[in-house]
């Protein structure tokens, strides 16, 4: 059997050949990738099915079109990011030139999570195709079917020593992540990356981390209720609410408080009827650890709507909360499913300043139309990414960088961001061999006065 070290090995030599640098190998290989998608939407749809319960309109948009138009846009702009890039040089190194060369890193591990398992996998490995690495992939155990799905869609479109997914659990995990990699991609839990962080600083292996949190979702009392409402609903209960951004909790201005709980309940009517088991567009929880997990997190306030749920076919429905405990799970840890807790504010500055003590989110929300609050709470706050008066969007603007801070992750990516993120900006400086003034070398031979003012005007440009 081979080992993961031999398999580095294997690709760290093709690497090494220089093959995966020229321009035309690159956008070759996501030409591939694209061609694949293609070809294997229909299995990709039914092994999601099959996994989470995944609405085939849910995973054609968020799954496979998200990494078909990534593809599309890194290999319109590839020629661009490839460019290198001219700086000037100071005075002192003149006659000379400078520039940045993006080059690629060399090998790279993506470890992938179970909740978008085929976007969150292949959307790191366009960024490494494209900025030229070799990379190791390993999806989620906990999306069996897709696993299986992605690593036959792999296997026959790259060549092993370029593009390889391997199958397993946290041990083949560890086993990876304990190997020199040139860079960790990592998109999971908190706990998970934490671990993933310390095994990688053994070898100082760069890793970007994707992690979670609590994203918060403000509502103003001047904001149309009807459309905040679709919007918060759409993006909390999309995947039963397993999505990392979607929004955790609703703090709404008290005035207007009921009035979005009423609204929210009819955008959930309206999105899944009077009895969500039985959409067609509805998700299901993941595993039976996780229906637990949830289960156990509705004694931490009051149920007004939702709360029903069946263990056997891992259906829990959409959920709304209200007399939240502070202190309970619930809004202790990410949520992670479909429970919505709301809770009431009534000056938004003590709004802001409870949300200034907890971690930073991955996401923030906020619905208003006054251009002087949105100013005042992107003064106010920290998170990875915000959105104004929508949810989950932002990770579809394939310009806006994604990606955490502190908590809730490390690095970004998405367009340009994971070119960027699987490069080295390598600066040159190329120097003339002449003149070569022997002033600047020992023993020196100018007063310290007139040294200080010749280096002020050579350290120029
Ligand atoms: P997880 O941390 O349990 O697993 C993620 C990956 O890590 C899996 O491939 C797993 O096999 C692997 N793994 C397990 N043990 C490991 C170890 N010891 N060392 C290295 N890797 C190991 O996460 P999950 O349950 O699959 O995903 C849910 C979490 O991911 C949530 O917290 C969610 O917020 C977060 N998430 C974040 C993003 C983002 O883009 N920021 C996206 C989706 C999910």
């Amino acid at each position: 059997m081979t080992t993961v070290r031999e398999i580095l090995d294997e690709q760290r030599a093709f690497f090494r050949t220089g093959a995966t640098r020229p321009l035309e190998f690159r956008v070759e290989q996501l030409r591939r990738l694209q061609d694949a998608l293609k070809a294997g939407e229909n299995f990709l749809l039914q092994a999601l099915a099959k996994d989470l319960g995944r609405p085939a309109p849910e995973a054609v948009v968020s799954e496979i079109a998200m990494v078909a138009a990534e593809i599309e846009y890194a290999a319109a702009k590839l020629r661009r990011w490839v460019r290198p890039q001219r700086r000037r040089v100071p005075l002192l190194a003149f006659p000379a030139s400078g520039w940045i060369q993006p080059e690629p890193l060399g090998v790279v591990l993506i470890l992938g999570p179970w909740n978008y398992p085929v976007q969150l996998l292949l959307m790191p490995l366009v960024g490494a195709i494209a900025a030229g690495n070799c990379a190791v992939l390993k999806p989620s155990e906990l999306a069996p079917e897709t696993s299986r799905a992605l690593a036959r869609l792999i296997r026959d479109t790259f060549s092993p020593a370029h593009v390889r997914l391997l199958e397993g659990g946290p041990d083949l995990a560890e086993a990876l992540v304990s190997e020199p990699f040139d860079k960790i991609f990592f998109t999971g839990s908190r706990s998970t990356g934490r671990r993933v962080m310390l095994a990688a600083a053994h070898h100082l292996t760069p890793v970007v981390l994707e992690l979670g949190g609590k994203s918060p979702c403000i509502v103003c009392k001047d904001a149309p209720l009807d459309v905040a409402a679709r919007r918060i609903a759409w993006g909390k209960f999309l995947n039963a609410g397993q999505t990392c951004v979607a929004p955790d909790f609703v703090l709404v201005e008290e005035p207007v408080c009921e009035a979005l709980i009423e609204a929210l309940t009819r955008a959930i009517r309206e999105f899944f009827g009077d009895n969500p088991r039985r959409s067609a567009d509805y998700g299901r929880i993941v595993n039976r650890a996780h229906f637990e997990r949830l289960r156990s997190l509705l004694s931490g306030g009051r149920v007004i709507l939702g709360g029903d749920m069946d263990a056997e076919s891992l259906y829990f429905g959409p959920t709304l909360i209200t007399d939240v405990s502070p202190d309970a799970p619930l809004m202790q840890e990410e949520i992670f499913g479909p429970l919505l807790p709301i809770l009431s504010f009534r000056h938004l500055d003590e709004a802001l300043e409870w949300l200034a003590q907890q971690p930073a989110p991955l996401a923030l929300y906020l619905f208003t139309r006054q251009r002087a609050i949105q100013e005042r709470v992107l003064a106010r706050t920290r998170s990875g990414g915000v959105c104004i008066n929508d949810t989950i969007l932002q990770v579809a603007a394939r310009e806006l960088p994604f990606g955490g801070l502190g908590p809730s992750g490390m690095g970004v990516y998405h367009g340009h961001a994971s070119f960027q993120t699987f490069s080295h900006y390598r600066p040159v400086l190329r120097r003339s061999l002449f003149p070569d003034w022997r002033w600047r070398y020992p023993p020196s031979r100018l007063a310290l006065s007139r040294l200080k003012c010749l280096a002020r005007w050579l350290l120029r440009w």
